[in-house]
């Protein structure tokens, strides 16, 4: 019921009457809209308002770096759709990348927009990848209750979450196109429920349960080097492919709405209708998968700019294609950081508490300094999961090892550093209690 309500898609456009020269045509997130807005007509205002509440909690929290520990779960049915480790280790690098503006195409945004483009300063850090092989197809029905639930359920052929309080869950799938009265009218790429318990949202309004929470996303969009492809129904060909999709859904996860505002053809949509966030500019259309720098669907003079400016086709959080999809602005980020910090903050990792580590004694590291294996040692006085990466003195992750659960007792562990430049590096021992650091030196 009710519980399903916020939830955000990203659409594909399909044409009814296929015509190319029409596009988007039709689209099942206008229609999505539609029904969300006739029957529970008060939830846009308790939306707004929520952003507003998320803009002023937790404020001036600092720009300290925000880790997220992600589990990605392969629920395959068809062979390719059971995803190889380098391109869901590519997601993870895509995603480490645009949440951190290292992404190369930042220079692409147009200089208008240079001052808006924020750094959010959040690392993912991949925890698990669990695999499971099905046979349920996975289908969303827009007039039922049907939001692929079952492809997070073991019983129902699924892969059940891991804890969705401290973990990110990213569930990866085939998604069924969507069909009106028989008829293919859109396919959708992924979605992603917002937090469930910010003070001022209607009851139960993010996920139907704590288990149903997270990202989910089509097996075809997850990757840059992904060799499935997805067609656009236009008959442009494939769409481009660069993993921007799972980051607008990691972004509708800590919060984010669409820069148009979440209106539509079918939809309440105007100039004046609100993301909740000052600093993207006026839209009242997504954009069509396309690239169009000239778009400029609100003409008027907009406050935070003091002048009209096009619509920001660069961001992450329209439907522009993904190659020309390149960033956030400050105020998602700051919007994004209070929700980590927030409603979502069970997930953010320790950064200190060296005393309850469950650690005795001290994390050793031979030989030190290293050049190719090094052995880590430590004692556990209980079983913990744990996590093992190493920085460098940017605080850049340089290597990762997979969070693995450990038993009492002491323990061993290899990690080649050979890939690593001769420098001093920080390796960081974590459990869910907190965290020991060494220092590393590696040598030529
Ligand atoms: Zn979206």
């Amino acid at each position: 019921m009710e519980k399903k309500l916020f939830l955000f898609f990203t659409l594909l456009s399909f044409g009814i009457n296929a015509q190319e020269s029409i596009k988007p045509v039709f689209c099942g997130n206008e229609i999505f809209s539609k029904i969300l807005h006739e029957k529970y007509p008060a939830l846009n205002d308790a939306f707004t308002a929520t952003f507003e509440e998320a803009r002023k909690t937790n404020r001036h929290l600092g720009n300290e770096p925000l880790e997220v520990n992600i589990v990605v779960h392969v629920v395959w049915n068809g062979i390719g759709e059971n995803l190889d480790d380098s391109i869901i280790n590519n997601q993870i690098l895509i995603l480490n990348n645009d949440y951190n503006r290292l992404n190369a195409d930042t220079a692409n945004l147009r200089s208008i927009f240079h001052d808006e483009a924020g750094n959010a300063n959040i690392h993912f850090n991949l925890a698990s990848v669990v695999r499971v092989q099905t046979n349920q197809l996975f289908s969303v029905d827009l007039f039922g209750t049907n939001l692929l639930a079952e492809a997070k359920h073991d019983v129902d052929g699924g892969s059940d979450a891991w804890n969705p309080d401290e973990y990110l869950n990213i569930w990866v799938c085939k998604i069924q196109p969507i069909t009106l009265f028989g008829i293919t009218i859109g396919q959708i790429l992924g979605f992603a429920f917002p937090p469930n318990n910010l003070q001022n949202w209607p009851a139960d309004s993010g996920a139907p349960t704590p288990g149903e929470d997270g990202v989910v996303i089509d097996y075809r969009v997850f990757g840059s080097n992904n060799p499935n492809i997805i067609d656009n129904p236009d008959g442009s060909g494939a769409i481009i492919v660069k993993g921007r999709t799972p980051v607008h859904e990691v972004g509708h996860y800590f919060g984010l709405r669409h820069i148009w505002g979440d209106g539509g053809l079918l939809g309440p949509n105007a100039c004046d209708q609100s993301d909740g966030v000052d600093d993207t500019p006026y839209a009242n259309a997504q954009s069509a998968f396309d690239c169009d720098t000239t778009k400029n669907t609100c003409t008027q003079i907009e406050t935070f700019y003091n002048k009209d400016v096009p619509d920001l086709i660069e961001n992450y959080m329209d439907y522009a294609s993904e190659s020309c999809m390149n960033m956030f602005t400050h105020g998602q980020v700051e919007l994004m950081r209070n929700t980590l910090q927030g409603p979502r903050s069970g997930l953010l990792m320790p950064i200190s508490g060296t005393s309850d580590l469950a650690i005795a004694p001290s994390l050793k590291l031979s030989p030190n300094p290293a050049h190719g294996q090094v052995t880590l040692e430590f004692d556990l006085n209980e079983s913990k999961e744990i996590s093992i990466r190493v920085l460098n003195l940017n605080g850049q992750l340089m290597l990762n090892k997979k969070v693995e659960k450990y038993s009492v007792g002491y323990h061993q562990i290899s990690i080649n550093s050979e890939k690593l430049n001769s420098g001093i590096y920080v390796v960081v021992l974590r459990t869910n209690r907190g965290v020991q650091t060494q220092k590393l030196v590696i040598g030529e």
